[in-house]
């Protein structure tokens, strides 16, 4: 069929005149995924069958075959998702997610390896600075930078993806965020360590109202770890704290 995906998440397109090569970051959604501890799981259901439409709403003598509606429940925070500032910032019901600026959702993106950070512990601020030198990048401000911690290989094991991988202490927190990052990704459950209840990432990025994205797919396989773009886009849900994201790496052969 014409432009059904295989499981290949890399493409290459003409955007906006330009052979682009566009690599899907997302993951898909669906009742078997693995959902963070005390989430909502997903639920879909059928409130339409093709056969239900093509008996009771299609004239007899229509060749339509009718069509399908499917409902669907599902928690704000389920798969590849951002969390909206109100998330972690109850004084800031304004930046919920349907708020979040394009400028902030489309940017420049770079891309480290944390994977040697054991999981359950914090990556602190040399491990980010060691990862970004030995990457080569610059940050700068306005920029997604996407962390890599193993964690996503875990995907098929959930008891394992939700309890193991690291996450950030508040001083790598702080320091990311002072130099102009818009938003933070990992491709782990959360960006906190799930060892560590005080929540310094999430209480970082609340203080400071800039969002992050969590569990991101494919983030090592993207070839060069800058010069890339990041688009993370998210569902104008109204007041929700977070959303499901088709989250996408861009970039060209030039
Ligand atoms: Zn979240």
């Amino acid at each position: 069929m014409a432009g059904a995906r295989d499981d290949d998440p890399h493409v290459v397109v003409e955007l906006l005149g330009r052979r682009t090569h566009i690599l899907d970051l997302s993951r898909e959604i669906g009742p078997d995924i693995p959902i963070y501890p005390g989430h909502a799981k997903v639920a879909f259901w059928w409130h339409l069958t093709h056969d239900e439409v093509k008996h009771y709403r299609i004239h007899p003598e229509s060749r339509f075959g009718g069509y399908a509606v499917k409902g669907m429940a599902l928690c704000d925070h389920v798969s590849t998702h951002i969390d909206a500032v109100y998330h972690f910032n109850r004084n800031r019901p304004d930046l919920t997610v349907e708020r979040i600026g394009l400028e902030t959702l489309i940017t420049p993106g770079a891309w480290i390896d944390l994977s040697s950070v054991p999981p359950r512990t914090h990556i602190t601020r040399p491990h980010v600075q060691r990862a970004l030198s030995a990457a080569g990048v610059a940050l700068r401000p306005g920029m997604t930078l996407l962390c890599y911690t193993g964690a996503s290989k875990n995907w098929e094991d959930p008891v394992r993806f939700n309890s193991e991988y690291p996450g950030f202490d508040e001083e790598a927190s702080r320091w990311l965020l002072d130099q102009g990052l818009v938003n933070v990704g990992t491709d782990a459950p959360s960006t906190d360590n799930p060892a560590d209840t005080r929540y310094p990432n999430h209480l970082v990025h609340g203080e400071r109202c800039v969002p992050h994205t969590e569990i991101l797919a494919n983030i090592d396989r993207i070839p060069r770890h800058a010069g890339f773009s990041v688009m993370i886009l998210p569902l104008r849900f109204q007041g929700l704290t977070g959303s499901p994201v088709r989250a996408l790496a861009l970039w060209t052969d030039e």
